[in-house]
Order: structure tokens, then sequence, then C-alpha cells
């Protein structure tokens, strides 16, 4: 497989450290409120690039962190802490907002089809490993105290900006107005370790610390909980683009001075989803959930469907419009599968024809606008309706767009309608027909039985058994 890597911004072959084993952290949301349907971009791209790991037969063991102590409202360490912010927006302390949108980030992850992460770590979990590393870090040289805070010194490194493009400059990103620069740092993109002067008088959650009772700052939790689970060397992290700096940066920089060696071999950044109007935002106010998209009618896993079209390096566009043309697609695409009759056996053949556009399409950088070209292609391969369920079944252990459940239920919706379509009179008829199929049936006269079901048969009226007793279904 070849992904895209940040840090040495090419396309490489993905190889793992350790042979069929992967190591992946993700960086998890900061719960001080609903996730937007642009973190739920990046946990879903995410959620394909471990299933397709795991699809090309790797033993994929991925940790999350769940931020709910540290992170101020700029990624550069000033600000309000967003936490508190949560708090006070809603009169509950900071611990019931942390555990209220914990549990709502993974009902909508449940809703998405994204598959929980085999560790979940909340950051107020892991306080003597973040102590620790700050110890390690203060021992080496490469952190100091300033003003009872703990901070990382960006000049004691060879190379800080390790992703290329920012610049100290861009640590300006979602500063508001009424934020002063921290006079303690000795550099501009210096960032604390650990608080304990804390600029928040009420800061509700403060641990005992070596420097003092403080908190910890939010890119030490990710460097601790990711050493605390997968160790010191990793195959590869995952976030959202606006992650790799200060956020990522900082996290190379201190696990790598910590460790004293390289630690992360693979960066995968998601791009945003944008509105007409910009980046989307929880700051702003008004923001796009799971559950509006749910209010007004769509299933979530269109919003999945929608996703799967572009790929994850290129920004995304969400406009109701655009969700509307994937909905259309999606339902398309299930009516498409409900037609399909499961006879016949698997031609292997022609299955690993249409699974090879598949896994070639993946293989590119993730290129899942292909993944869903090659589903499409299933249907028009030269072979029968088994082998291409087998395809598409095989398809949804990655995309997860829940294509036989909702071909379910469509086929079961059709029958009902159909039902619902019959005149009284007809009603009437065949289920005295029915009745009386079932009586000679007792009665053990299958002549009669079989000559019933021909009679129905005759007027287009198909009779199934079930485990509910017998249903019928109209041809159109
Ligand atoms: P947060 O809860 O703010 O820590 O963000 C959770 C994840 O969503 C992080 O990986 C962010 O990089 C990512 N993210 C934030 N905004 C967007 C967006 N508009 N589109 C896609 N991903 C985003
Ligand atoms: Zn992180």
């Amino acid at each position: 497989m070849r992904i895209y890597n940040s840090l040495s911004r090419t396309q490489e072959e993905f190889l793992p450290i350790e042979e069929g084993k992967v190591s992946m952290y993700t960086c998890g949301p900061t719960v001080y409120h609903f996730a937007h349907i642009g973190n739920l971009r990046t946990y879903t791209m995410e959620d394909v690039l471990e299933k397709y790991l795991r699809y090309v037969g790797y033993d994929v063991k991925r940790v999350m962190n769940i931020t709910d102590v540290g992170h101020l409202s700029s990624d550069g360490d000033t600000g309000e802490d967003k936490m508190l912010k949560g708090a006070k927006r809603e009169k509950k302390t900071v611990m019931q907002i942390a555990e209220f949108y914990t549990q709502a980030f993974f009902n909508d992850c449940k809703k998405l089809n994204i598959k929980m992460p085999d560790v979940i770590e909340p950051a107020t979990n892991c306080i003597p490993e973040f102590i620790r590393m700050v110890e390690q870090l203060l021992e080496k040289g490469y952190a100091y105290e300033a003003g009872g805070n703990v901070y990382f010194d960006i000049s004691k490194i060879e190379k800080y900006y390790v992703f290329g493009d920012f610049t100290e400059d861009d640590l300006e990103v979602g500063v508001r107005d009424s934020v002063e620069e921290d006079g303690n740092k000795r550099n501009k993109a210096d960032f604390v370790l650990w608080f304990t002067k804390s600029k928040f008088e009420d800061q509700e959650l403060k641990w005992d610390s070596p420097w003092g009772v403080g908190y910890p700052g939010w890119h030490i939790e990710c460097s601790c909980i990711a050493r605390k689970h997968l160790g010191e060397y990793l195959d590869i992290h995952c976030g959202g683009i606006d992650n790799a700096f200060p956020h990522h940066t900082n996290e190379i920089a201190q696990s790598e001075s910590t460790f004293g060696h390289k630690w992360c071999n693979y960066w995968f950044h998601v791009h945003h989803l944008n509105t007409n109007s910009g980046k989307m935002s929880k700051s702003k106010g008004e923001f796009l959930t799971v559950s509006l998209l749910e209010e007004r009618g769509y299933d979530p896993l269109v919003y999945r469907y929608f996703c799967m079209q572009s790929h994850y390096r290129r920004n995304l566009v969400f406009s109701w419009e655009n969700l509307d043309n994937a909905k259309n697609a999606y339902e398309k695409l299930v009516a498409k599968v409900a037609a399909l009759k499961p006879e016949g056996g698997v031609d292997s053949e022609k299955f690993e024809l249409g699974k090879k556009k598949f896994t070639d399409a993946l293989d590119n950088d993730l290129n899942t606008s292909l993944a869903v070209t090659a589903l499409y292609d299933v249907f028009k391969l030269d072979t029968n309706d088994r082998t291409k369920l087998a395809l598409i079944e095989s398809f949804e252990e990655v995309l997860s767009l829940g294509l036989l459940a909702a071909a379910e239920k469509y086929s079961a919706d059709k029958k009902s309608e159909t039902a619902s379509d019959v005149s009284p009179e007809l009603l009437a008829y065949i289920e005295e027909k029915i009745e009386a199929r079932r009586a000679a049936k007792a009665a053990k006269d299958y002549a009669a039985a079989d000559a019933i079901r021909v009679e129905l048969s005759e007027r287009g009226i198909t009779l199934i058994d079930t485990r509910e007793g017998t249903k019928f279904k109209i041809e159109a």
C-alpha cells in the first residue's frame, strides 16, 4: 500500500516496523461539545484507513485519547480552557461535561459505522505518565520552568518545524483579541508542558506535581498516551490537518527528545470539511452535527457515503445540495444491491477481478472515490449475482456503508408497500386461499396445497412461507 506521509511530503510504501503488525495512534476529540461533521470526516477517513489495513491482513492496534483537560481555545496554549468553557455554558462540572460528550461522540461514531478503537484513554487517567515525561524533558535540558509553568524549549532541538510549511506566525490562528502574549516563553513557539500558575482561577481539575498543583498541557497527552499503550516506536499517527501544527509538531518534539530517537514513521492527515462560508468550527456557535442530519431526514450513512466520494487529502465542501446528491446516489445503490438474487456459487476468478480494482484504488493513497467506482463496477461484471454480493460484502468490511442491511430493509418495505396497495376484495381472496392451503397441508393433502399455490401464481401472486406465517408478493 502506498500512502502519503506528511513528514516526507511524498507518497511512500507503507512498511510497518514489525511484520504483520501496525501500531496506530489517533488524536481523539476534545469533549466540551458535540463533534461536528467536519471532525467526523476525519474520524471516518481514519476508520477506512484502519479497516483497510486490517483488510489486507495487518493486525492493527489503534489507540485514541480523549482530551478532557488542557486544551485551550488557541492551540498555541493561550485563551480559555475549552472544557471549562463547556462546563460554564451548561452549568455543570467539567467531568460531567466530559462524560456526556464522550458518550455523544461514540454514539455519533456508531451511527457512522466507525469502529471503536482498541484502546480509549481519557487524559485525566494518565497524570503520572505526563509528570514522568515532563521530568525526563527537564532532566535532559529540553524544558524549563518559568512563571510557575513548565515549557518546552524549541531552540534545544535540531529541527522543530518538521511539517514544513508552518512558521511561528501560524500560532496566531484561533487566538482571540483578548489574549495576551505569554511573557514566560523564551521562544514564541515554546509550549506549555505543565501549567501551575493557572490563568484560570476557577480551574476545576488540578493535580499535585513536582512543580506545584496544576494540570497538563494538551500536547503532552498524546505523546504519553501513545507511549503508554504502543511503546516508543509508532507506525502511524493520524489527525485532522489542523493538528499538524502546532499539536503534532509538539508531540514529535516531546517524544523524540524524551526517547532519543525517531518516534513515528507515517503521519496521516485528513483535510478539512468546509462550508461555503469557510472552515467548520465549534466556536462559531451553530454547527452541523449528526443529530441535525438525522433531524433533517438523512441517514448518517449517507454522510459516510458523501465522505467516501472524495479523497481525504482534498478539502471537501459541505452543502445540503451536495448531501442531497449523495443521498440520491446512495439510495439508487441500495436499490441495485436489493435487486441482486443470491443464486449460484461464487465465481472465484471474477471475484478476484472485482476485488483487484478495489484494492488497487485503496493501495493508491486510500483513494476512496475510486474504491466507490470499483463498487459500481461490480454490477457491470459478467458474473452471477452471488459473486456480486460476495464482492459487495467484502468491500463493506472497509467502506461500511451499511448497504446489505439497507438493501434488506428496502426489499421488506417494498413488500409491505405492495401488500398495502391490495384491494380489500383481493386481500380477502388471498387470505382465504392461504388459510385453505394451511388446512390442506395440515391434512397432508399436498396436491391440494400445491394447486392453491399454482392458482395464485397464475394471478401473479407468490406465496412466501416465513417463520411468522405465510406472506405474499404481487408482481407489479
Ligand atoms: P477536536 O475535537 O477539536 O480536538 O478535533 C477533533 C478532530 O477533528 C481533530 O483530528 C481535528 O484535526 C479534526 N477537525 C477539526 N475541524 C475539522 C474540519 N473542519 N474538518 C475535518 N476535520 C476537522
Ligand atoms: Zn494529539
